[in-house]
């Protein structure tokens, strides 16, 4: 089996299709939260991933868009998209978001957005961050989104039983296989990547095996660009998707 797993799309549909055409052949796609804000298609992005039956956890940005949280703590241009955001969404749109959990398991493997301890809002940036979450959960794998950057943080049994911590970050197409370690998986952003390669991060996963293997798609960065400026979004969120930052 093998399950495409996306996170942080934030409404930009043109690497949502890229990726889902280059891996139509999956048997399953998992989301790990922020459908939506930052982009210009957020109607439509949601209107995609329900098509597909894609099993969706909730972000910290679907939670501001549907107004259930106080957007005065994100930072003006994260404020001024979550506001256009919540104009534009159709009744449906906002519907959606609001039934998404902020946890799922599947079977060993358990999916939130930001961390064990914070499943909504906890960044999950380091070494630091990672290891008192290992304590925090008891399936094999946790896959996590929010930082927009590739990663996996592994812990192993080491001498006298004492755990021993690791973080690696993933080559795009080398499979890692995570079978008899704890890890914290974490695929990279479709929509918004932050690890200075704009391409669309994602990554494919054997759930049996807990292999996993990031994967990059190239995208029409100039159309998602264009539909932001049109918007009238801030225009930071355009220039940084063709920096990957
Ligand atoms: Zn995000």
């Amino acid at each position: 089996m093998t399950v495409l797993v996306i996170s942080d799309v934030h409404a930009n549909l043109q690497a949502l299709q890229a990726v889902l055409d280059a891996e139509a052949g999956v048997d399953a796609i998992w989301c790990l939260g922020d459908l939506v804000d930052y982009g210009p298609s957020p109607n439509e992005c949601i209107d995609v991933v329900r098509s597909l039956d894609v099993l969706c956890i909730a972000g910290n940005h679907d939670r501001a868009a549907t107004g259930d949280f106080d957007i005065s703590l994100f930072n003006r241009g994260a404020r001024l998209c979550s506001e256009w955001t919540q104009k534009v969404l159709t009744g449906d749109s906002k519907e959606f978001l609001r039934s998404l959990r902020p946890v799922r398991f599947m079977d060993n493997i358990q999916l939130v957005h930001g961390s064990p301890r914070d499943p909504i809002f906890e960044y999950m940036f380091n070494l630091a961050v990672a290891v008192p979450n290992f304590r925090l959960f008891n399936a094999d794998m946790c896959m996590v989104g929010h930082t927009h950057v590739p990663v996996i943080f592994t812990r192993r049994d080491g001498a006298g039983g004492r755990p021993e911590h690791d973080v690696t970050v993933p080559e795009p197409g080398r499979p890692v296989t995570l079978k008899g370690l704890k890890s914290i998986v974490n695929p990279g952003g479709v929509g918004q990547p932050r690890d200075g390669d704009p391409r669309a991060a994602y990554m494919l996963l054997d759930p049996e095996n807990l292999t996993v293997t990031l994967k990059r798609q190239s995208y029409d960065v100039a159309k998602t660009q264009e539909l932001i400026r049109r918007a009238r979004l801030p225009g930071q969120m355009a220039d940084r998707l063709a920096y990957g930052l």
